[in-house]
């Protein structure tokens, strides 16, 4: 699919998360453009649109920061303090990724200079994501790593209404899996909730989850209210929403895992 991209430079590496942790993000924009995507902000930031939660375009730019590497090594005094959260903003596994490969020499110098702890965040298909596992694994055995896979839904007809460009579903599992089976820590991140039926769900993902999942339902609703009001109207009753959380609770608990739900 068409997307314009552009090398950029940045003042700084790391910033300071809501956790108090670092974010590292090797873009800005994601061809991915899911309906949900709280980064869509950037839009506005980047000047490409007057309005904050304006999704005109998104999808169709990803900037890539070409000097981090250099400005991770000015910053190096922060890495070894802190929990690094790397793709929390964009996702690190689009497929341009495998051409413009930002992410070993991150990993490279990591295993020079390891976080406290990191965690990499995606919804990248197994193809793309595969690459970086030995890297991950090395990196494990100084310092903890888990992988945060996003996966709202085991619907590919609800995928395909509130990410329809994101990798499918069966290349996330299969990614999931692939980091399972390589000792690698995971969870699920299932931010936003989307339709999806409890006891499948957690049959489809569950045996490649080493830790937990977290739940979020209404991530950003303003984003997405109106979809679910066309397509799925009870999952926006509360009664509903709260029966079926318990439900994934159930399913994973039954399965041995915990499903914690942020609200
Ligand atoms: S993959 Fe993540 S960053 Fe990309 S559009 Fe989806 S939610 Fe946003």
């Amino acid at each position: 699919m068409p997307f314009k991209l552009s090398p950029i430079t940045t003042k700084t590496a790391l910033s300071v998360n809501k956790k108090g942790g670092l974010a590292l993000n090797p873009y800005q924009g994601c061809v991915f453009a899911c309906e949900f995507c709280s980064a869509i902000k950037m839009n506005y930031f980047t000047g490409r649109t007057i309005e904050k939660w304006d999704k005109t375009g998104w999808g169709g730019w990803v900037d890539y920061k070409t000097n981090l590497i250099d400005l991770l090594k000015k910053e190096h005094k922060k890495i070894g303090k802190s929990k690094v959260y790397f793709g929390n903003a964009t996702d690190i596994y689009m497929p341009i990724e495998k051409e413009l490969a930002l992410i070993p020499p991150i990993l490279e110098y990591f295993l020079e200079n390891p976080p406290l702890e990191l965690e990499v965040q995606t919804r990248g298909a197994a193809k793309d994501i595969v690459r970086d596992i030995p890297l991950l694994q090395e990196l494990a055995k100084i310092t903890k790593v888990r992988i945060s896979y996003s996966i709202h839904t085991d619907r590919d007809d609800v995928k395909k209404i509130f990410e329809p460009k994101a990798p499918s579903l069966k290349s996330r599992r299969d990614g999931l899996k692939l980091y399972y089976e390589a000792g690698l820590k995971t969870r699920i991140s299932c931010m936003p909730l989307l339709p999806l039926d409890p006891e499948n769900y957690a049959k489809m993902y569950g045996s490649y989850v080493s830790e937990y999942v977290w739940v979020a339902p209404m991530y950003h609703q303003h984003l997405t209210y109106d979809l679910f009001k066309n397509n799925f109207p009870d999952w926006l009753e509360p009664r509903f929403l709260t029966k079926r959380m318990e439900e994934i609770k159930s399913a994973f608990a039954e399965i041995g895992i915990k499903a914690f739900i942020r609200s």
